[in-house]
């Protein structure tokens, strides 16, 4: 098993590079086009919004864990922002709580499309840790058969 951790600041310019960075970790995986573009827009929904709900006006450290088995991708994606107080709310198609800045509440949606599992836990004024696996076209195969 490989595994990789990378820690960033909660500045929007690292966020082409944490998605970038993912996606490259699982290229040993010889992932398709599509799951690499899964991939990367699940990482970049959750780092986003690290950035701006996490973190808001202020700035704080990102964690990301990825381990790679067989062909199945973990990531795990942690905050120490400020926390979110309704987990099913916060998942539902279109909530959001920044309306105002053209948040479309759309992030947990897209992140649960796009990854094979995806699970978040979250602890008011201590952070959010979100944890999402994709699994990659031969295991996904073995696994419906
Ligand atoms: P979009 O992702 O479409 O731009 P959004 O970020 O508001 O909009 P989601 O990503 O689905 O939508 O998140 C829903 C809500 O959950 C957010 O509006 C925010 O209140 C809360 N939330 C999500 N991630 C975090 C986080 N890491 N820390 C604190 N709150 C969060
Ligand atoms: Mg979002």
């Amino acid at each position: 098993m490989n595994q990789m951790k990378l820690k960033i600041l909660s500045r929007s310019e690292n966020e082409i590079f944490a998605r970038n960075t993912v996606a490259a970790f699982a290229l040993p995986l010889n992932p398709t086009l599509s799951e690499l573009s899964d991939i990367k827009t699940a990482v970049s929904e959750a780092v986003t919004n690290c950035i701006v709900h996490a973190y808001g006006k202020g700035e704080g450290w990102i964690e990301i864990e990825c381990s790679l088995d067989n062909a199945r991708l973990h990531i795990k994606i942690s905050d120490s922002g400020k926390g979110i107080a309704d987990l099913n709310e916060a998942q539902q198609p279109f909530f959001t709580t920044l309306a105002d800045e053209e948040r479309s509440g759309m992030g947990f949606t897209i992140m649960k499309t796009f990854m094979s599992d995806f699970c978040v836990t979250s602890r008011l004024g201590e952070g959010t840790q979100i944890t999402m696996t994709k699994d990659f076209g031969a295991k996904a195969e073995a696994d419906a058969q």
